[in-house]
């Protein structure tokens, strides 16, 4: 893996890579100061392939979250017809069987 060596620009220390093995923001330990890189070929073909990996799954784990946000919704309505049928079931029973 290329190592990259950043030097800051405020005091002239190296600078420590913020974050993952890729970060592209850089911090200066000495006082702080920020800086971005750019982001290599390679690694910008890794994301864009891992990003195309993910998409299927993620447009699967959305559908997931819309289909448990609907159940979510429609449950306390099932639990009212449920509970209507029941109540309406009593009341036939008990003028049918006067
Ligand atoms: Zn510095």
């Amino acid at each position: 893996m290329k190592v990259f060596h950043v030097i800051c620009e405020k005091c002239g220390a190296s600078m420590v890579r913020s974050g993952s093995a890729d970060s592209r923001v850089f911090v200066c330990p000495y006082c702080g100061n920020i800086a971005f890189t750019e982001e290599s070929d390679r690694v910008k073909a890794a994301r864009l392939k891992s990003d195309a990996m993910i998409a299927p799954y993620a447009f699967e784990y959305r559908k997931h979250c819309d289909f448990l946000e609907s159940e979510k919704r429609m449950f306390p309505i099932r639990v009212g017809l449920i509970i209507g049928l029941a109540l309406l079931l009593c009341v036939l029973l008990f003028f049918f069987l006067k």
